[in-house]
């Protein structure tokens, strides 16, 4: 069976193409600029990327090209676009409707277009994948996988602001949690680790990337997550501030006289790692700055620490104890010394790491002594897609 996962982002389409027998990624490439000229890299695996300027005014001229470059002798895997059993989209907002993985139909896509309003950046893209999909490929089975789902049992003193509860009722404004992909692939990656059944653990997934959150796990079901509304919410980001006093906003505005777009901008665009250190949205570029000494550049670094190691205490407190604390993304799976100092002081709760597995890049981190063992997974937010959606073609 062939899965084709794509990732639509405003100006970009991401896509694999998963033989799901092996769990191999065929090939996989990136359309970026789209509506603004176009380049494509299209890459299989052991050989240079073809990497080529083309003309995409909308995302259906970017999907033609892939499948063209799906079935092409040259770089191409597959003879015909018949041999694609599915597509899975990934979509990060599914709203309250879709609490699973979905076939996507036109009622899902009409419900996805009434829920633009609290999804205006990623909610356009992805429709238009959807749409140029069924156009493009026919009835090829389309499955949308929704970073929001997996947080869709989390009780209502988690997700209701303390706000006036007619502003959830008339805008849907609550928590939904974003991320959710990662977080439910790394969660059953790491009871798979440990080996035992994921309904027997409590465990603490933090993806921290350009983007990142915290999600508690209780037996496999997420109970609370650190992203919110929106991606903002939770620990200080690449570039977004994670959560501030919310009165500090009206207070920008009026002390700066910025409108809502430009302060969402500073918040969205300009805080974070950047925001503190001056430097840079990359924690590399941070961390190197803070280790030769940069004020700013420590302070951020600190800020992050601290902001990770207070959301891990309130959901050990949540779950009543914790089994298994994972790190994933760019920062969690390569960044040992905020691994370090996450996890330092923390033998409270039984987390506790080698120094020596830490630095060596092992899976499990964890100190013999510790009760908590501690895990770096890798994510793999497509093949979580791919998974759930070779599921609905089984059914
Ligand atoms: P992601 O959004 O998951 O791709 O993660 C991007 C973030 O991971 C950026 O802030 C990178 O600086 C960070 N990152 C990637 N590799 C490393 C590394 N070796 N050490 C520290 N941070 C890293």
């Amino acid at each position: 069976m062939k899965i084709l996962v794509i990732n639509a982002g405003s100006s970009s389409l991401k896509y694999q193409l998963f033989d799901m027998e092996s769990g191999d990624v065929l090939v996989k490439g990136l359309c970026e600029r789209i509506g603004s000229g176009g380049e494509i890299t299209h890459k299989r695996p052991n050989s240079e990327p073809y990497k080529t300027e083309a003309e995409f005014p909308t995302h259906e001229e970017a999907l033609a090209m892939v499948l063209d470059l799906l079935v092409s002798k040259e770089y191409g895997f597959i003879e015909s676009i018949d041999e694609i059993d599915a597509v899975g989209h990934r979509i990060a907002h599914g709203g309250e409707k879709y609490k699973q993985s979905t076939p996507i139909d036109d009622e899902v896509i009409a419900y996805l277009e009434t829920i633009v309003p609290i999804n205006p950046l990623h909610g356009p893209p992805a429709i238009k994948g959807m749409k140029a999909c069924k156009r493009l490929m026919g009835n090829v089975p389309q499955v949308g996988v929704f970073d929001t789902s997996f947080y869709s049992n989390m009780e209502d003193f988690r997700t209701i602001y303390p706000i006036p509860y007619e502003l959830y009722e008339q805008y849907k404004i609550r928590r939904y949690g974003f991320h959710g992909t990662s977080h439910r692939y790394v969660s059953a990656k790491a009871a798979e680790i440990v080996g035992k059944p994921i309904e027997e653990l409590k465990i603490v997934t933090c993806h921290l990337g350009n983007g990142s959150s915290i999600t508690a796990v209780d037996k496999g079901i997420a109970i609370d997550t650190s992203m919110g509304f929106t991606p903002q919410e939770g620990v200080p980001m690449g570039t977004r501030s994670g959560s501030i006093d919310p009165t500090v906003i009206p207070y920008i505005m009026k002390a700066t006289n910025m409108n809502a777009d430009e302060i969402e901008d500073l918040l969205n665009r300009k805080s974070g790692l950047l925001g503190v250190s001056g430097i840079s949205n990359d924690n590399r570029n941070v961390a190197k700055a803070a280790n030769e000494g940069n004020y700013r550049a420590g302070l951020a670094i600190k800020m992050l620490i601290n902001s990770i190691k207070k959301i891990v205490g309130s959901y050990v407190a949540e779950l009543n104890g914790i089994d298994v604390l994972v790190f994933t993304a760019g920062i969690g799976e390569n960044d040992k010394n905020l691994r370090q100092k996450v996890c330092a002081d923390m033998d409270f709760f039984g987390i506790k790491i080698d120094e020596e597995l830490n630095n060596k890049g092992e899976i499990n981190i964890s100190a013999k002594d510790a009760k908590v063992q501690t895990l770096v997974i890798p994510t793999d937010e497509e093949y979580m897609i791919a998974l759930d959606t070779a599921k609905f073609c089984k059914e």
